[in-house]
Order: C-alpha cells, then structure tokens, then sequence
C-alpha cells in the first residue's frame, strides 16, 4: 500500500488540527511499535487512519454503521461519535485499500479499549493519548511509563479515562472496563 495516496486523501477527510494529530499518533505508534518489539509498518498505518472517520456528521456514522452491519448499542447510538472508531477501521479497508486485519483492528479498538487487546492494539491505544500534540494534567506520566511498560502505561491511560469519566458524571463504556480488569488482572499475575 502506497502511504502517500493513504496521506493525500486523509488530508482531504480531515480538518488540519486532526490530520497533524494522525501524524502524531503514526509516529508515535511507529516509536512504540519499534520499543516494544511490534510491527513497525502496521503501527504507522494504523496510527495515521485510526480517526479517518472522526469528522463525519453522526447520522452519516449511524447510516455507515447499520450498513455495515455493524452492532450500534444504547451508547453509541446517544454518542455516534463512539462509532468513529469502529467506522474509521470501515473505512480504512474500503477506501483507502488496508486489508490487514490486525491493522483494521487497533483502529477499531482505539476509542474505548477492550478486553483481548493485542499490542498494536494497546500501541494505537496508547500513541492516541500520549502523542506530541496532546496536552493533559498526567500526559507526562503517561509518556514516562510509556518509555518503560506498555501494559502499565494503557492501564494507567484507561484509569485516567475512567477517572476522568467519572469525575464528569458521564458514561463509561463497558469495553473499557472489561480492557481495564482485563490488563489489571494479567499485571498481578505477573
Ligand atoms: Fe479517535
Ligand atoms: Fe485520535
């Protein structure tokens, strides 16, 4: 797959500000990929796409969603937003030609996690927290443990997102539950 047909046609889908950040995750994920022993090229790509989808209008989401047969639940359907993600991996395998499963994958489990997260899942994950344009009271320890330890660096990504969701009064997706008790479980039994 050529990236700069994959490049010229993200910049067309997305505004300048979520195109820089795409970038940013691509690198970032390439720099994870290349630390913790994961697929360099897959991580770049998936990084780069992973919000292809993000500046849809949410009933363009809804209609892409239930054309695809994809399952929209009582949260998605009060925050089409959600369905980026899983639109976006859509998206990346019909128009811009990925059929890397796993690449098609960590795009679709970038938002809220999940349970059965493999590491380039976790890197698109984590690289969507932590790259350079992100700025967040945390980011640094974030980045610092990202340095260090994938699994606790995601695992500190999602306490963060459900610390913060909490903290809002807003809904918390049962994916990143099952992501969080899932990584938490696995680091005690380590
Ligand atoms: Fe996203
Ligand atoms: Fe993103």
């Amino acid at each position: 797959m050529e990236l700069t047909f994959v490049e010229k046609k993200l910049r067309q889908a997305l505004s300048a500000k979520r195109y820089r950040h795409s970038v940013g995750v691509s690198q970032t994920a390439a720099e994870l990929a290349e630390r913790f022993d994961a697929d360099i090229d897959r991580a770049t790509v998936a990084g780069l796409l992973h919000d292809c989808a993000r500046e849809l209008p949410n009933k363009t989401l809804l209609k892409r969603a239930a054309d695809s047969a994809i399952v929209v639940g009582s949260l998605e359907e009060s925050s089409p937003v959600l369905l980026h993600a899983v639109v976006s991996a859509r998206l990346a395998a019909e128009e811009y030609g990925v059929q890397d499963e796993a690449v098609l994958r960590a795009i679709a489990l970038h938002t809220t996690g999940g349970a059965g997260m493999g590491k380039l899942d976790k890197i698109i994950f984590l690289a969507d927290f932590i790259e350079p344009g992100r700025i967040f009271p945390g980011v640094d320890r974030l980045r610092e443990l990202a340095d260090r330890n994938l699994d606790k660096a995601v695992l500190a990504a999602f306490d963060q997102t459900i610390r913060h969701l909490l903290d809002k009064g807003m809904v918390i997706h049962p994916a990143s539950v099952a992501g969080r008790n899932e990584l938490l479980l696995s680091l005690h039994d380590k």
